[in-house]
């Protein structure tokens, strides 16, 4: 299994990080031990600005390569919740020598995924309201209506270069609000009023 995440798929979270909008999708991948097990996230040592990414998952339900983007939608029929935990002060780092990105964004425990998935035939696929709480207070808020990359793009998109396989995770990226966490909080993640996932920040 691989987890592929979409690096700024949201003009106001692209814009929030002064980044350039993309022409085309920007992926990376984190390896299958990110997923974090339970719900505790221990902060690592190696970072000072751990940030929370809330991001809709789409789970691949069947193997494909050079998928059109009119068949994509067959490749997928259930959409969870994550998120992307970035060291973004590492990023940043990364970033400005030309570097990778897997030392901020790859690193164990890093992905948040929720147990439940829901199937697209109990959402409104172009209008998937989704959010995070911090503490209670929502700190992000987006709907899949302002991706810029459609699900069915993405997938088209990354199986020009590797095949996609069944369990495979795709985060699609995140809106705008992403910001520290620290030893203490707690977040809440939603798909609508659904609560997907509830994380201890350790
Ligand atoms: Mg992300």
């Amino acid at each position: 299994m691989k987890i592929i995440c979409i690096g700024r798929n949201y003009a106001d979270h692209a814009k929030e990080m002064k980044s350039e909008l993309p022409t085309e999708p920007i992926f990376f991948f984190k390896p299958d031990l990110a997923i974090l097990r339970g719900h505790k996230f221990y902060i690592p040592d190696f970072t000072n600005d751990l940030h929370y990414e809330v991001e809709l998952v789409i789970k691949i339900n069947r193997v494909g390569k050079h998928i059109d983007e009119k068949f994509a939608h067959k490749y997928y029929n259930q959409i969870g919740l994550g998120i992307d935990f970035t060291a973004r002060d590492i990023q940043q780092e990364c970033k400005a020598k030309g570097l990778p990105w897997e030392k901020a964004k790859a690193f164990e425990n890093s992905a948040v995924l929720s147990k439940q998935f829901i199937d697209k035939s109990d959402l409104n696929m172009e209008n998937i309201q989704f959010s995070l709480s911090k503490n209670d207070k929502v700190v992000q808020a987006g709907t899949s209506s302002d991706m810029i990359f459609t699900f069915d793009k993405i997938i088209a998109y990354i199986s020009q270069f590797v095949t996609l396989k069944i369990g495979d995770l795709i985060y699609t990226g995140t809106p705008k609000g992403v910001g520290p966490v620290k030893i203490g909080d707690e977040l809440n993640g939603f798909i609508g009023d659904k609560s997907m996932f509830k994380i201890e920040v350790r």
